[in-house]
């Protein structure tokens, strides 16, 4: 089975042989045909699945599908610095042929130079919650009244953590219509309740 089989476009199954990416692994071909068909997603998934580019590819390529590119499209939330960097990372290197603009709102980093990367409008957000609420507050001009897609990472993580307060209020700052994948090694109580706050009839996907 190939990317195209899943209803990848041409375009990016070419990005995703430039990344020698030859065949879709299993979370990808579990999760890639439901989320272009526009349902939410619950994936349990390990690091090493090849989990992030199974929710980059179906944005990028919703993304491009819509007639104007808007900015704050899609925000992905994950527990950790280095998690988001990489997420960025993939998003960028898939999506370079259709020049998907990404930002990392992340903890520890200078606040003024990520309030001038909001405002050049990135497609992705990636971002740990902390750092998103504390813009959603105090950045002028920000906000995710347009966003299409919510990914929320390594949920587990993010909930152990102590996010869940926080990715609570952002979930009030963002648009009910939306799409959402939720990606996490483990099914808690935790993350079943964030499920239940976050989701729609979600397709659950295991691998
Ligand atoms: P992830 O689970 O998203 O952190 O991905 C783990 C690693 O697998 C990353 O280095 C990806 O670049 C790589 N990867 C993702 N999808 C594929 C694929 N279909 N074929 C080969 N490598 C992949």
């Amino acid at each position: 089975i190939s990317f195209a089989d899943l209803g990848v476009s041409k375009e990016l199954c070419e990005a995703c042989e430039k990344l020698n990416f030859k065949h879709p692994t299993e979370i990808q071909k579990e999760s890639i045909p439901w989320a272009l068909e526009g349902r939410d997603i619950i994936g349990l998934a390990q690091t090493g699945s090849g989990k992030t580019a199974a929710f980059a590819l179906p944005i990028i390529q919703k993304l491009w599908d819509s007639p104007k590119a808007e900015a704050f499209f899609a925000c992905v939330m994950a527990p950790t610095r280095e998690l988001a960097y990489q997420i960025a990372e993939t998003f960028e290197s898939l999506g370079s042929v259709i020049g998907v603009r990404c930002a990392v709102i992340v903890g520890g980093m200078d606040m003024m130079a990520q309030s001038i990367a909001l405002s050049k409008r990135p497609h992705i957000l990636v971002c740990t919650p902390g750092r998103l609420q504390d813009h959603l507050e105090n950045t002028k001009g920000f906000s995710l009244r347009t966003l299409k897609y919510l990914v929320m990472d390594e949920a587990d993580r993010l909930l152990d953590m102590d996010f869940g307060p926080k990715i609570d209020q952002i979930l009030k700052a963002i648009p009910r219509e939306r799409n959402t994948f939720l990606f996490s090694a483990t099914m808690t109580t935790k993350v079943a309740k964030l499920q239940r706050a976050s989701l729609s009839k979600p397709v659950k996907v295991e691998v």
